[in-house]
């Protein structure tokens, strides 16, 4: 059939043209999605690292202030703690008399010495201090504590005091 024929050639054509214009559509539209999405993505990828460095820094200068901020409260308590603990014990070494590297000795520490170290520095004062500054405890250099130790009395001699 002629007209049978003409009509299938024309669909022939449509969907050949159809074909052919639809890959040319997939083909732009695919194009056009793979330009911006890199784009997208690009600007994805700039918020985020533009944000996460702004956070980042934004955090490391949050924590350098505190940190600044919390050591100078913890260095001036411990400063004052220190000066009203020395102000009672005294401000120089009970043996030796100097008044460098002072430390609290325990006086009969015996054999709570190990106990005594590791409760020496800020938190020895602050329990000094929260005891009411209790009997037993003198004033004692580093040096001199140290030589005592567990002993009666330290072992220095002390030679350039005595000049
Ligand atoms: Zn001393
Ligand atoms: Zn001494």
């Amino acid at each position: 059939m002629e007209v049978n024929q003409v009509i299938a050639k024309r669909n022939e054509r449509r969907r050949q043209h159809y074909a052919a214009n639809r890959e040319q559509v997939l083909e732009r539209n695919r194009q056009y999605y793979e330009a911006n999405r890199e784009q997208m993505l690009e600007r994805k990828r700039q918020r985020y690292t533009t944000n996460r460095e702004q956070e980042l820094e934004y955090k490391r200068q949050f924590r350098a202030a505190n940190r600044e901020k919390m050591l100078d409260r913890s260095r001036r308590e411990n400063a004052h703690l220190r000066t009203v603990v020395l102000a009672h014990y005294g401000e120089s070494c009970a043996c030796c008399g100097t008044t460098e590297r002072l430390s609290i000795d325990h006086v009969n520490g015996d054999g709570k010495q190990h106990r005594e170290e590791l409760f020496g520095g800020v938190a020895m004062y602050r329990w000094l201090v929260r005891n009411a500054f209790p009997e037993g405890f003198q004033t004692l250099c580093m040096p001199c504590n140290r030589s005592k130790g567990t002993g009666e009395s330290c072992r220095l001699t002390h030679a350039e005091m005595a000049a």
